[in-house]
């Protein structure tokens, strides 16, 4: 991973929000590679969804044919949009905060927290009078022990391993049998669980954590100039939402029927607690989302095309099978309108081995959000929660009062469709196809050596650079020629040209760019107007007619 965060600053493709002040956690900005790698991202799920969706014909795995359209909504929208969806009260994430250090943590992240190095690292301030003494040589456990009665519960009184020390020392003499540990496995096992029944300690500092206490993840902001109740507003935290709201405009505006699908991309904000593994947890991100509406008997099946279609998609763009799961949750943690969840996860290399990431859910929803929207905040039997009233004595959870139900134009019957909820991350997904593209390989450099290079094997449609023009050399008219083509192909995708330097460094710089083809112009071709084209992956070269590039690489690009 520290490879691929290092290739993403070095060649641009991402950049810390802010920078040169600093930072700021949680944001990060997209450079000039990296801005291309999503827009291509963001226009394959746009082109193969919406606009290139077949709708005349019944796809494979479709209970019948269906209609995409899409929609771009505001990311600050009426404050009882959140509080009808049900995220003003229940958006939130469980935090505690350190006595000592006073640092906040996600509570589901703190164990997951205390096996990174940094806390490792960060304990080890702590406990470095033991360890110091016993680093790379066999301990003594009563040693240990005495240790932890005495100055470990002044220095780490959060320690878990001190809340349970004769449990410890027991455990602690079985795992090393022989009498020997590193110091590094040592911290690991004085911080860990040791059963989940203790109380973890601060991954920063080893103190003691507060209880647990709810926090909602919604960014607040006020519209106008007085900052009131009233006028309190809210950052999206989905885009979802949008969707809903619009239901009905898109229906009265347009010649759609059900099933169909509405679509958008577009911005999302949430004050994630502790935002960490560069660009998968972030405090603003993108959102590709889809709320697919259809009749309530046909939801299932709709649901189970939707998410064997989702993955597949991911499989089309390259993903490898072995580093992508579709996960099924358990039906106790599905949500009580639900009758099916999935995830698609992606096996991110920051994970421990066998651990995957979500890079999507595809959610069945039923008629919870359009009834939300109608009715107001429903309760867990799906009634409406009309009866709460805010500090003004107005209700607090009134619905719009609007009809958001459909009626059939063919069979006359009316009904609230159930949604199907593809919703997938887009800076997730890009960092998911930056991971997968990383490759060392063994390629000849300019003198016909072996050496190792890196190389970007993106799907050609994800690629931020499609083509690079190279003159062999800055003279005898070989600019010009190569400057003929880089025009001739800029016109279609985005393409770079290049003279400076050894050829065989300018396709090592195109190899870490991801660039798919690089077309060199040389002496040949001054002759009989044919270029070289070298293939990224297989690094075959082959003869070809300038003339004919732009259908040349427009095939490649196809295939
Ligand atoms: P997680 O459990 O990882 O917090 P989630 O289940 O809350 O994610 P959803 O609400 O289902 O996520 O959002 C849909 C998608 O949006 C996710 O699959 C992910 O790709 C993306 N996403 C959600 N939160 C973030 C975030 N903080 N940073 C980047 N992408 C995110």
């Amino acid at each position: 991973m520290d490879k691929i965060v290092a290739l993403c600053k070095r060649r641009g493709f991402l950049f810390q929000s802010s920078e040169i002040y600093g930072g700021i956690n949680g944001f990060w900005d997209y450079g000039p590679m990296g801005v291309e790698l999503k827009r291509n991202l963001k226009n394959a799920w746009w082109e193969d969804m919406i606009q290139a969706h077949n709708d005349l014909d019944v796809l494979p795995g479709a209970p019948e044919a269906y209609s995409m359209t899409g929609i771009d909504s505001t990311i600050i929208m009426h404050p009882q949009v959140w509080k009808c969806s049900g995220h003003y009260d229940l958006f939130h994430d469980m935090m505690q905060s350190c006595q000592h250090c006073k640092k906040l943590f996600r509570a589901d992240h703190v164990a997951g927290l205390l096996t990174e190095s940094e806390w490792v690292a960060s304990l080890k301030k702590h406990v470095v009078e033991f360890t110091e003494l016993k680093e790379a040589v066999a301990f003594e456990p009563n040693e240990l022990q005495r240790w932890l009665e005495k100055k470990a519960k002044n220095v780490a009184p959060g320690l878990a391993a001190i809340h349970d020390i004769p449990g410890f020392m027991e455990r602690i003499r079985t795992a090393v049998a022989g009498g020997s540990v590193s110091a590094g496995e040592l911290l690991q096992l004085l911080g860990s669980p040791l059963g989940g029944s203790l109380a973890l300690p601060c991954p920063a500092c080893g103190g003691l954590l507060n209880a647990p206490r709810e926090f909602n993840l919604m960014f607040q902001t006020y519209t106008g100039a007085l900052q009131s109740e009233e006028n309190m507003a809210f950052l999206r935290p989905e885009t979802a939402q949008g969707i809903f709201v619009n239901f009905k405009n898109v229906m009265d505006s347009s010649r759609y029927s059900l099933p169909l699908g509405i679509a958008q991309i577009g911005k999302s904000f949430r004050n994630e607690i502790t935002p960490r593994n560069f660009t998968f947890r972030s405090r603003e991100f993108e959102q590709m989302e889809i709320e697919f509406f259809c009749h309530p008997n046909q939801s299932s099946d709709w649901y189970r095309y939707w998410r064997d279609r989702r993955m597949q998609w991911y499989l089309d763009l390259g993903m490898r099978k072995d580093r992508l799961i579709l996960r099924e949750h358990e039906t106790s943690e599905l949500a009580h309108y639900s009758v099916g969840t999935a995830d698609i996860e992606y096996a991110f290399p920051f994970l421990p081995p066998g651990e995957f990431g979500e890079l999507e859910g595809i959610a069945h929803r039923g008629d919870f959000d359009l009834r939300s929207h109608m009715e107001g905040k429903l309760d867990e039997k799906q009634r409406p929660l009309k009866v709460q009233l805010n500090e003004n004595g107005q209700p607090k959870y009134r619905g719009s009062g609007k009809d958001l139900s459909y009626r059939d134009p063919i069979t006359n019957e009316k009904y609230i469709p159930h949604v199907i909820e593809p919703s997938a991350g887009a800076d997730r997904g890009t960092l998911a196809f930056l991971c997968e593209a990383y490759y060392e390989d063994q390629a000849p450099d300019e003198n016909g050596e072996m050496q190792t290079r890196v190389v970007m094997r993106f799907h050609p449609r994800l690629a931020p650079i499609k083509a690079a023009i190279f003159p062999l050399v800055k003279k005898d008219g070989m600019p010009e020629l190569a400057k003929e083509i880089y025009l001739a192909l800029k016109k279609h995708w985005v393409v770079f040209y290049d003279e400076k330097g050894a050829v065989g460094r300018r396709y090592r710089r195109q190899d870490e760019a991801g660039t798919p083809y690089c077309i060199t112009v040389d002496g040949q071709t001054l002759q009989d107007r044919t270029v070289t084209i070298r293939d990224r992956d297989s690094l075959e070269q082959v003869r070809i007619p300038m003339d004919g590039i732009v259908e040349e690489i427009g095939k490649r690009l196809r295939r």
